[in-house]
């Protein structure tokens, strides 16, 4: 089912929609009740992070709630890497228009059944949801379209939502006031109208802050209090979020940890940056620790191989920038035979990276087949992916992680570029400036630390059986050359390196200076790496080992456009 599918509000129950005890009539038999019921009284209890997050949210919020679930004496956090941007989005506030049109849509539904007679329900849904689409108009004729997250002192003109802003708000009013006349006549309509007042606080203030835009002298923008929060707003092709995100949940975590006291454990395999826990650590307010890590089970020197091509370092420019992935890597989807990853760090990317493979796939007879972000749900691409066994998927951000494609359906990963979250970014930039202002470096103590992490869970996509073998592409020169490569380079799986530079940088030495036969255990060449890219599927009775270190074989094997031959038998 698609995410944004409406069904999933009717059969979700959050905070905001659960009647809770004194007015469900299904409280006896509710599912949810049963499930923390039994945690309660459980030994072991396992939960996802937002569940466990929203728990905590809860108990943090008052001290008459007890939240959802038991205190712990030992609370293990598996790939903790992600909670601190879960936690993010738990002890942040934000105003969405999509919220407010599921719950007008909502409102529209039960009114209808539950009190027809009490309102125009219809006139009520319709005079919010056409505000929210004027909103969304006049913030696109202010620079807020599609993809950007913008933070507040860069929209000077964000003033000019005020006019729309206040439509929106009027039609809430008039809705809170037929849902006042109603009150006390259907529980499922009292519960909307709770749900209301606490959207309509949310906005109000809002609107308060778009008012102080429109007084600010024409090009500027009003002082903001320092209170801990960055605030700014994301469009997305269906909504205008406006956020209210903490620059730091170390405080509150560190609260959450002490309230709840027993031992902790953070585990996961991308926690560190070069062995360095600092970073994570930073993130979550953890001071003292007992820190350890161990190597992978997986032999990555045998079977995986690691290579960084010759290319323009990425610029700006991310459709020149994909261009010359695609041409570069081209030959290796073919030698693989499909059976790739194609991770790409922006949807711009993914858009014109699927649009250039299309075409070659084309051009070529459609020898694979193409699965790309946002033709399908997640789960269900990556299954197609899976049983296709020739795929090639092409994905940004969601599919760095929590996939696993064990076997021979997967045999190639690439990476566009360092996955550095974009300067631009309004949260980034605004913690970046606290650590600026204490005198430490934002590229070193967050940008370089987070990146590494997102690198490494990209890596990992490729070797997840003792089985597999394959090869990792990173497209981004820039890590032979500046002095942050090393760390990125030691943070990385122990891939066996490769690169077609012409000179060794010492960390990344050439092929010939691979110890004899490496290289053979998982590349297989063509003779003379000639052929053509465009030529189809390589012929595997064409290929030769190549053995690393022979320099009558090895001199001008490697160069752009050669085709690789991946042999899964180990030898
Ligand atoms: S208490 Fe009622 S409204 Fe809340 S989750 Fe259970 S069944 Fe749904």
């Amino acid at each position: 089912m698609p995410e944004n599918d409406p069904l999933w509000p009717l059969v979700t129950s959050t905070r905001e929609s659960c009647l809770g005890k004194d007015r469900c009539p299904c409280w006896d038999r509710c599912f949810v009740k049963q499930a923390r019921e039994k945690a309660l009284k459980s030994q072991v209890v396992v939960v996802n992070h937002h569940l466990y997050i929203s728990s905590m949210a809860l108990k943090a919020e008052s001290d008459s709630i007890d939240g959802m679930l038991p205190k712990a004496d030992l609370t293990v956090i598996d790939e903790a890497h992600q909670m601190a941007s879960v936690a993010c989005s738990f002890f942040g506030e934000v105003f969405s228009t999509r919220e407010l049109e599921e719950l007008m849509q909502e409102l529209r539904q039960v009114g209808l059944s539950k009190v027809r007679d009490g309102a125009d329900w219809n006139r009520l849904y319709d005079n919010v949801v056409r505000g929210v689409r004027n909103l969304r108009l006049e913030a696109s004729l202010i620079g807020l379209t599609e993809g950007c997250r913008r933070a507040l002192k860069d929209i000077p003109a964000l003033g000019e939502l005020h006019p729309a802003m206040q439509i929106i708000r009027e039609a809430m009013l008039q809705t809170a006031a037929a849902l006042r006349e109603n009150a006390g006549r259907d529980e499922a309509i009292d519960n909307l109208a709770e749900r209301h007042d606490l959207l309509t606080e949310t906005m109000k203030v809002w609107l308060e802050l778009i008012e102080q835009f429109r007084q600010a002298p024409e090009g500027t923008v009003p002082a903001m209090k320092a209170d801990g929060y960055v605030r700014w707003i994301e469009a997305t092709p269906h909504t205008l979020r406006f956020n209210a995100t903490p620059l730091s949940i170390a405080e509150a975590f560190d609260g959450i940890r002490s309230t709840e006291g027993g031992a902790w454990v953070f585990t996961s395999a991308t926690l560190s940056s070069n062995r360095d826990f600092t970073h994570f650590k930073h993130e979550l307010g953890i001071t003292e620790a007992t820190e350890a890590s161990w190597d992978s089970p997986f032999n990555y020197w045998e079977q995986g191989c690691f290579y960084i091509p010759e290319m323009p370092d990425p610029q700006n420019n991310t459709i020149e920038h994909t261009r010359h992935m695609v041409e570069i890597i081209w030959p290796l989807i073919a030698a693989a035979q499909g059976r790739t990853f194609l991770l790409c760090t922006s949807l711009t990317a993914v858009r014109e990276a699927a649009r250039l493979v299309s075409e070659r796939l084309e051009a070529n007879g459609n020898p694979y087949s193409l699965f790309v972000q946002g033709e399908a749900p997640k789960i269900e691409l990556i299954e197609r992916f899976r049983e296709d066994g020739h795929g090639i998927l092409i994905g940004s951000k969601s599919f760095w992680e929590g996939v696993d494609v064990k076997g021979e359906a997967l045999a190639l990963v690439v990476v566009d570029k360092m996955p550095f979250t974009s300067p631009d970014d309004p949260v980034a930039a605004a913690r970046g400036e606290v650590l600026k202002a204490a005198g430490k470096s934002p590229f070193f103590l967050e940008a370089l630390p987070e990146a590494v992490i997102t690198l490494r869970q990209g890596a990992g996509r490729l070797i997840r059986s003792e089985e597999d073998r394959g090869m990792f592409v990173l497209c981004d020169p820039r890590i032979l050359k500046k002095g942050y490569g090393k760390t990125v380079i030691n943070s990385l799986p122990d891939f066996l390196p490769y690169t077609t530079q012409r000179k060794s940088t010492g960390i990344f030495p050439r092929a010939g200076s691979l110890r004899r036969g490496a290289l053979s255990l998982v590349l297989r060449f063509t003779p003379g790496g000639r052929t053509a890219p465009d030529s189809g599927r390589p012929k595997r009775s064409a290929s030769f080992f190549w053995r690393a270190g022979h320099p009558a074989k090895s001199a001008g094997i490697l160069e752009q456009g050669d085709s690789f031959f991946f042999d899964r038998e180990k030898k």
